[in-house]
């Protein structure tokens, strides 16, 4: 069916949203649209988006209907569950075969990837093997703290080897597990091991989730050598060297550090000035420099954050139509309640701040323990997360030791709901908050 109306207003909304608000809010859309009736009924998957929705999109869904429709449209939200039309199916959801329309994230290239010296090392070696896959540093380990630039460092190195014409297969580690163990479950390690070992290049992000899972690294052991002994080039990242990896099998560990082991470190200032002025260009607006330096000033270890605060501030001078200047970006970013500015909290201080509050381990919190109090925790970070720094629900999934991003909008949405009914939760919510912003500043 076609969805005239739909697509022009998908257009609308692609250049106006950042690509994570787009793909949060609007991607999960289904839509049935009568053009006799001048109407458009939107489908969400849970409450959580039908709220958000109504509150920021949809006046702009209304205004653009009605324009292509020649009169006024009605537009109307629910919670549907028509099969997400325009999606990726979860299963797929990380795991990415390159050819058309492929699903590496096309932002993540090595022309939006900023040189500086926190990355020099990694990025010119990656910049290496891509121009002789396999033969200079196999296999090439990136490690470093979160929202560094792993990731995107790896996929670039893939959406380059597949320029080249070579196959690329991209698996973040907890997928990888998944299929694997699905693979033994169903019969068919067969055709696993035979996709993985089709690919030119295979990227496995985030290795450390591979630690205790022994079938696991054991499947991967044999794809591993089958490709190297192949000449088949392998990037791996994780979030610490392979002599850290604890639990890790000693073979596999001394297979990862064979090649180069290199690490990505927090970026200088200069540098987050460099990546905020670009991320910004990519959005296709300018940031003045003395907002860029006040974000890149008291954002200091993170790069996923730094985006984070600028999402917000285009997000919220797009809603009240405030130009972005230095005083705006102070009263949106630097006055959050307490004396913390939104900028300095990463995911970890608001995992660690709600596991206090709801008296639980963030051990807990990460684990798969579905008690009650533990779930309930664990949905709040969820809830805070998006709504507080603004990530997505993927990359949330990756924060909370391996998650699907369906698991996490259901959690987030189940919160954001409960909140308006039940009080007590409501002060939770409220408390943990607050302690979140008023926490001592790093
Ligand atoms: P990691 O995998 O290390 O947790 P990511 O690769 O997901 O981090 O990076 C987080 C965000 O920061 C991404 O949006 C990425 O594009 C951006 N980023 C990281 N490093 C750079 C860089 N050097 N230049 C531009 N953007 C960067
Ligand atoms: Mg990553």
């Amino acid at each position: 069916m076609q969805n005239k109306v739909w697509d022009d207003c998908l257009t609308i909304l692609k250049s106006d949203l950042t690509e994570s608000q787009f793909n949060t809010w609007i991607k999960p859309l289904s839509v049935i649209e009568d053009e006799e009736a001048q109407s458009l009924t939107l489908l969400a998957p849970n409450k959580f988006v039908v709220n958000w929705v109504q509150k920021n999109y949809l006046e702009k869904i209304k205004a653009v209907a009605s324009k292509k429709l020649d009169g006024k449209a009605t537009v109307a939200i629910s919670i549907g569950d028509e099969p997400y039309s325009n999606s990726i199916p979860p299963n797929k959801k990380d795991r990415v075969v390159t050819p058309v329309g492929s699903p590496l994230n096309n932002r993540y290239v090595f022309d939006n990837f900023v040189g500086g010296k926190s990355n020099q090392l990694a990025r010119a070696a990656a910049l290496q093997i891509t121009e002789n896959p396999g033969t200079s540093y196999n296999p090439f380990f990136i490690y470093g703290g979160v929202g560094l630039g792993k990731t995107h460092l790896m996929q670039a190195i893939g959406a380059a080897s597949f320029a080249s014409g070579c196959s690329v297969e991209y698996s973040a580690s907890e997928t990888f597990t998944n299929e694997f163990i699905n693979a033994i479950r169903t019969g068919t390690t067969d055709d696993f091991r035979h996709h993985y070992r089709s690919a030119d290049v295979l990227l496995i992000d985030d290795v450390q989730f591979m630690v205790g899972k022994e079938q696991t690294q054991e499947g991967f052991f044999h794809t591993f050598n089958e490709l190297y002994t192949a000449g088949k080039q392998i990037v791996l990242t994780s979030d610490r060297p392979p002599s850290e990896l604890g639990m890790l099998q000693e073979r596999l560990v001394s297979r990862f550090s064979g090649g180069l082991v290199v690490d990505i470190q927090s970026p200088d200032l200069e540098t987050r000035i460099a990546i905020l002025d670009d991320k910004a260009e990519q959005q296709g607006f300018t940031l003045p420099y003395e907002v860029c330096e006040f974000i890149a000033k008291r954002n200091k270890k993170n790069i996923r954050e730094l985006e984070g605060c600028l999402n917000k501030l285009r997000a919220y001078s797009i809603m009240t139509g405030s130009p972005i200047t230095l005083d705006y970006a102070v009263e949106i970013l630097g006055s959050l309640i307490g004396n913390r500015a939104i900028g300095d909290v990463t995911s970890d201080d608001i995992i660690g701040t709600v596991a206090s509050c709801c008296q639980v381990s963030v051990p807990e919190i990460l684990s798969r323990v579905r008690t009650k109090t533990v779930v309930e925790a664990r949905q709040i970070v969820m809830y805070l997360l998006i709504n507080e720094l603004f990530m997505s629900p993927t990359d949330i999934g990756r924060a909370l030791g391996g998650r699907n991003h369906a698991t996490i909008i259901h959690g987030a949405g189940k919160i954001s709901a409960a909140i308006s009914e039940d009080d007590s939760l409501r002060a939770l919510v409220m408390h943990a908050k607050e302690a979140i912003f008023t926490s001592a500043a790093a």
